[in-house]
């Protein structure tokens, strides 16, 4: 999930500065999850923005419902289109990739050019939880995983090295940089070597591609997800969620 905070209440609101008329919308994804734009979220932006003199009008994502996924958040922005014609700015709840979905769809598709901006700051692709959660993947283009003991070389090594350690490993196998953390190469080194996998270490590697981040990257998938059959073809397996053993976070 993209992990994500909200912005202090001061930057957002120099974002809205002489907009008067302002949507607030909430993402029904990972902004869900963190609560940055949850259903509660949205209420509390929008009572916060009133007392600034704002008139808000609220677009609420329910969980599931991401703002990215346009097929299915244009519906709720359709509803609210009169309010998105006449608004001086929306304020979107999500991570970057809501904000620029959302303005686009709006420009393209209503036809307003209004300030859409961010009420987030997003902070990584990040896994765990419930509800401590660790950066590990920075969508390189072309994973490493398989070469490097399935630890992240560009998320796990503070200086994102792909090729080996760096001179200043700590003698206790910790990382130069943050000495409370041990180092990638080190982690990776010791892991190859339980899985009897350490001559890979040694194996000259072809350079990372990183032609595979340009920017935008664009792919194309054959069929669209059509998510109510999904939904439905997936409610048994639904059910494990009420079963098995209770997750327990380490501390
Ligand atoms: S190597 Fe690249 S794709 Fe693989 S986990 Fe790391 S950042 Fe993500
Ligand atoms: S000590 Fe290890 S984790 Fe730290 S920067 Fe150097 S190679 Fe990366």
């Amino acid at each position: 999930m993209i992990a994500q905070e909200q912005k202090p209440i001061e930057e957002i609101l120099d974002y809205l500065k002489g907009k008067q008329k302002v949507v607030a919308m909430g993402c029904g994804g990972c902004a869900t999850f963190y609560h940055t734009g949850d259903k509660k979220a949205v209420k509390e932006m929008a009572e916060r923005l009133r007392k600034e003199g704002k008139e808000v009008t609220e677009i609420i994502l329910p969980l599931g419902v991401s703002a990215c996924e346009i097929d299915m958040s244009s519906k709720f922005l359709e509803k609210k289109r009169k309010a998105i014609e006449n608004a001086d700015a929306l304020l979107m709840m999500s991570c970057g990739d809501g904000v620029q979905v959302i303005a686009e769809y709006i420009e393209k598709r209503i036809g307003v050019t209004i300030a859409v901006v961010p009420a987030n700051d997003a902070l990584g692709l990040v896994g765990g939880g419930p509800k401590k959660f660790k950066e590990t993947c920075q969508m390189c283009g072309q994973c490493e995983l398989g070469k490097t003991a399935g630890i992240c070389p560009l998320t796990s090594c503070s200086k994102g090295l792909m090729n080996g350690p760096c001179g200043g490993v700590r003698e206790d196998g910790k990382c130069e940089v943050d000495p409370e953390k041990d180092c990638a190469w080190v982690r990776i080194y010791e892991r190859m070597e339980k899985m009897g996998e350490l001559a890979k270490f040694e194996e000259m590697r072809d350079p990372h591609a990183w032609s595979r981040a340009k920017r935008p990257r664009l792919f194309e998938i054959e069929e669209p997800v059509n998510p109510v059959s999904t939904i439905l073809s997936s409610l048994p397996a639904y059910l494990t969620l009420f079963g098995g053993p209770k997750y327990e976070e380490e501390e």
